[in-house]
């Protein structure tokens, strides 16, 4: 397609002529006009709203080239790719271009050709660059995520703080930042650090009208999950976790249970993230499971879940994340699992950082706790933590759909906006929730704020219930906080009003989300609370008197076909069907389909004689622990090669090979070892060891040693038993 592109066309028939589209969206029209007037910018506006167009058009009909300052390189090189593919000339300039590429991108940057050139921070600040860019003509710097200057924000990049001392090198250039998320503290933190306190603000609402909030306690999470999976069969969503680790395990569990699920994270070759970041754009794959590297800058439109897993570490971040749900406007759900575990881990994530770091990352961690136990409407919580204020509440999102009870206070509100009113308006909510309740610890007193007259007035409520009633009273809008003095209350005018003229005021009662209030059974992914209950004996006797008579009849000692450790567990979860029994530890699908029919059968039997409601209501099955490492050692003995290689390329030592491959024999695949067993014992002597194994009455191994007495080594001894294992027992 050959567009005639000229400078000074006006940016209305550049809109369609170059992107195609007939009408301006929101505030593009007056931002573009705002920049290209030569004054700073600032753009707030959701995801998706339709930021990039607002440097990209005044970019085209301007003269000259416009950096694009933009924090991921494929974030800028898919932006690149779409511009070039519509008749622009955008480059860009980072770490991963050849020697000559570069000299080409500088040679037309300098014949004038290039209308963008995109620039990674940490590209920008490099001396010969800056010096090539001096010499280029710049019609204005765009700034995109520009919350990454700001350690209050949920995505802090220390170069993005450079970057104003870069420009004032480059001559005096107008300059527009946009971002999607920035609370006051964050808008105020880049405007000053980009000395354009006096620019134009175009800031939008973040309500998004079609999205539903839910918060649940994590408890039995993946089971939850799977649940919820399976009731939105068919549809695309993206589950956020907090490790690559985790992001891998749940992929994993997912496809095991028959979902078509990818991982995302930064740690994957940059060759499969593509590839799965295209399945999942192509719906070749309906669920991504990925960390917070994955979702800035895609384009999907047809997302109808976003599932945080892991609790996030921040409101900011989370909220721009479910952003990335419902795009095409339909009702797409964005459900949270909370747990206080999870803030407690990242609490101790921050553990290295400066005090500084670490407290700030403390507040926010308050914040999404906060979020999480407070009862008020979610979506008027995070609209007021982005400092809007909502007349109603949304009525879309769990608290408002089912709601705690309320309740109403007014001298109480008049107390809390007293103490605030009375230690000057200096003190962070905790502070002032000490007060009224007359907590008289060393930070009170050092204020002597034991001594005022309103200390314990309110000591017949504990610390945590006036906590929530001023935060609550907060998003009423009757306290505002000080930005300068990051947490500092204050009463507001709204407040003022209110003290001279109280009124009573709606209160909500607080989630309880610590697991032991929940009426929600344990974890089942946690095995260790299964082994530790008591499980039921009646129906393990009868399991081991069936273990014996199936030994029997093939010949095989009990401890082959199952071990206690199983029979326990299958005495305490009832597995009715073979594939249940898959779940329990130790039996594998090889096992199951061997001697698994009749136990599933006597099981099923002695459930229905004892009307015991089975526990499998949705059937999951579990991937266990670190399945990949597993898999890759399976194929590598399929290969045939030396255990030696193996443990080398693992980097593992023999032990922990010898361990790997032991729990992948006794959860039940058959290995065939003999590849190697031939090179280190001869026939006769594994034979002999074998015999041993059918007649002994356990497979322990220090036995085996002391009734060898020292004949064979230890490796020797477990190698055996894994064959032997592999050839009658799974
Ligand atoms: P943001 O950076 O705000 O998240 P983008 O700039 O990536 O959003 O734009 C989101 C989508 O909206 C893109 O597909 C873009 O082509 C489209 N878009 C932007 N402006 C318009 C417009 N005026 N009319 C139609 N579509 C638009
Ligand atoms: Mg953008």
């Amino acid at each position: 397609m050959e567009v005639e592109l000229s400078v000074g066309m006006d940016v209305r028939s550049a809109l369609k002529q170059v992107f195609g589209f007939d009408k301006f969206r929101g505030n593009q029209e007056e931002i573009i006009q705002n920049l290209m007037s030569g004054k700073n910018t600032f753009v707030i506006m959701p995801t998706g709203a339709g930021k990039s167009l607002c440097y990209q058009l005044p970019a085209i009909v301007q003269e000259g080239t416009a950096i694009v300052i933009s924090p991921l390189i494929a974030l800028m090189k898919n932006q690149v790719d779409l511009l070039n593919g519509v008749g622009v000339n955008a480059q860009f300039l980072n770490s991963t271009l050849t020697k000559s590429e570069m000299t080409r991108v500088k040679k037309e940057v300098l014949a004038g050709e290039v209308k963008l050139l995109y620039v990674a921070p940490e590209s920008l600040t490099k001396a010969e660059n800056i010096s090539f860019l001096k010499t280029a003509l710049i019609s204005f710097v765009a700034i995109d995520e520009a919350h990454c200057i700001s350690e209050w924000g949920h995505d802090f990049r220390p170069e993005y703080r450079r970057i104003r001392s870069i420009i004032d090198m480059l001559g005096n250039l107008p300059i527009i930042a946009l971002t999607a998320t920035a609370t006051p503290k964050v808008q105020q933190d880049i405007q000053r650090n980009l000395t354009m306190e006096e620019a134009s603000i175009f800031k939008s609402s973040f309500r998004r009208f079609n999205l539903f909030y839910e918060v649940r306690p994590k408890v039995n999470a993946k089971k939850q999950l799977m649940r919820y999976i399976l009731n939105n069969k068919g549809k695309g969503g993206i589950i956020y976790c907090l490790s690559r680790k985790r992001t891998e395990e749940i992929a994993e569990f997912l496809r095991v249970n028959g979902i078509k699920a990818l991982p995302y994270h930064a740690g994957l070759d940059p060759h499969t993230r593509m590839r799965n970041q295209e399945q999942f754009l192509r719906e070749d794959c309906d669920v991504m499971v990925a960390t917070i590297a994955f979702g800035m800058g895609i384009d999907k439109p047809d997302v109808r879940f976003v599932i945080h897993f892991d609790t996030p570490k921040s409101l900011e971040g989370y909220y721009q994340e479910t952003g990335r749900a419902g795009r095409d406007g339909l009702p797409s759900e964005c459900l949270m699992f909370f747990s206080y575990a999870d803030i407690d881990k990242l609490e101790k994530f921050n553990k290295d950082k400066s005090v500084t770091e670490r407290d700030n990352a403390k507040l926010l961690l308050q914040e999404m706790t906060d979020f999480a136990d407070f009862s008020v409407c979610r979506v008027r919580q995070v609209l007021h933590y982005f400092g809007e204020y909502m007349e109603k509440d949304c009525n879309n999102c769990d608290n408002c759909q089912k709601p705690l009870p309320k309740y109403q206070i007014e001298k109480e509100a008049v107390l809390a906006l007293e103490t605030i009113r009375q230690t000057g308006e200096r003190f962070a909510i905790q502070h002032i929730a000490d007060v009224c309740a007359g907590v008289e610890n060393d930070y009170v007193v050092s204020y002597s704020h034991n001594k005022l007259d309103i200390f314990g007035k309110g000591s017949n409520q504990t610390v945590k219930w006036w906590y929530s009633v001023i935060r609550q009273i907060s998003i009423n809008g009757l306290i505002s906080k000080d930005l300068e003095n990051f947490g500092a209350l204050r009463v507001s005018p709204e407040g003022s009003k209110f003290l001279s003229a109280p009124y009573p005021i709606n209160i909500s009662k607080d989630h309880d989300f610590s697991a032991e209030q929940m009426d929600i059974e344990q974890d089942a992914d946690e095995k260790e609370s299964i082994k530790g209950n008591a499980y039921d004996g009646e129906l393990f006797e009868l399991l081991k008197g069936l273990r014996k008579k199936v030994g029997k009849d093939k010949n095989l000692p009990p401890y082959v076909i199952f071990s206690d450790v199983a029979l326990e567990e299958m005495a305490t979860v009832y597995p009715t069907t073979e594939q249940d029994l898959t779940q329990i530890t130790g039996v594998g699908q090889g096992k199951a389909t061997k001697f698994g029919q009749a136990f599933v059968e006597l099981i099923a039997k002695y459930v229905k004689e004892n009307d015991i409601e089975a526990e499998f209501d949705v059937v999951i099955k579990t991937t266990g622990d670190k399945s990949r490492t597993k898999i890759q050692i399976i194929q590598q003995i399929d290969r045939k090669l030396d255990l030696d290689e193996i443990k080398d390329s693992r980097k593992i030592s023999m032990q922990e090979l010898l361990q790997e491959i032991e729990m992948i024999c006794f959860s039940g695949t058959k290995l065939n070892l003999n590849y190697y067993m031939d090179s280190i014992l001869d026939e006769d002597r594994q034979d002999e060891i074998m015999d041993y194994f059918l007649k002994a009455e356990s497979d322990d191994i220090a036995l085996a040693l002391s009734e060898f007495d020292g004949e064979y080594t230890e490796e020797e001894l477990r190698l055996v038993r894994v064959k032997f294992f592999s050839e009658f027992g799974n």
